[in-house]
Order: C-alpha cells, then structure tokens, then sequence
C-alpha cells in the first residue's frame, strides 16, 4: 500500500480540489475514465476530451502507481516551494501521463523508467505560511514497496 498519510492526518488546504478521495482510510488518487470510449485521464475531467462528449467521463479511482518519464531538480523554486524540489513526467499505470512534484527522493538514484507511487504531501506554503498539500509520486522499487 502507498505510504499517504491516513486520515487523522489530512491535510485541510490542497493546491487543487479534487485530485484526492480522502474519505477512506487512505486517500486515493482520482483520474476520469470515459464509458464510452474507455479512456482514462489524470488530472480528472468531465468530459471526454478523445470524443469531445461532454459531461461523460466518470470519478474512477486510480492504483497511484507510475513510472518516471522525465525529471529535473529544481534548485531554485518560486516563493513558497521549498527547494531543491523535484518535478517528474510519470506515466500512470493507467495511461495518462501528469507532471508532479517527487517525495522522499535522491537525486543520484533517480533514473528514466523508475517505478513510483502516489502519496500525498507538501506542495508549497501559501502568502499565510501554510502548506498547501496535493498529490506527490514517492520512488519505489519493482514490487511497489518503499
Ligand atoms: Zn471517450
């Protein structure tokens, strides 16, 4: 299972509504998948962007697994983003592919290919001094465990 905090401690400010179902006991990362065409996509949408059908596409539940594309560490980030960060390109297990920020990573064992798993985690701080959280891709190995 993925290492996302549980419940008691969720976090109550996200960088993007809906990206999350944190009403289980472990937050579980959402995507769309469309009934008619079968296409999945990450960041979740209403309607289907393959067959231009609006209001089809359906809340599905995605494993949180992918593989890193691409990646780069970001020595320097914007105010609030605590640096050096890392932004990865990872295909979804299901298809898609996202850009997300990389948790508990080393930048000497980053490598194309890389399995890694949706946790959730800090995304930046806001203007308030509070941090913000959103989905994150932690590296694992083959088996899915950290
Ligand atoms: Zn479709």
């Amino acid at each position: 299972m993925t290492a996302a905090k549980n419940v008691a401690q969720m976090p109550t400010k996200w960088i993007w509504d809906g990206l999350v179902d944190s009403s289980g006991e472990m937050p579980r990362l959402l995507g769309s998948r469309c009934p008619s065409c079968g296409n999945t996509f990450y960041p979740p949408v209403k309607d289907c962007p393959t067959e231009v059908l609006q209001g089809k596409a359906e809340s599905v539940a995605l494993s949180g697994r992918g593989r890193i594309v691409s990646f780069s560490v970001i020595q320097r980030g914007l105010p609030g983003f605590a640096s050096p960060y890392a932004l990865a390109n990872i295909e979804l297990e299901e298809g898609p592919t996202c850009i997300a920020q990389l948790e508990d990573w080393d930048s000497a064992a980053l490598t194309l290919g890389q399995p890694v798993e949706f946790v959730v985690g800090v995304i930046r701080t806001d203007e308030d001094g509070d941090a913000v959280f959103g989905p994150k891709f932690k590296p694992t190995t083959e088996g899915g465990q950290a």
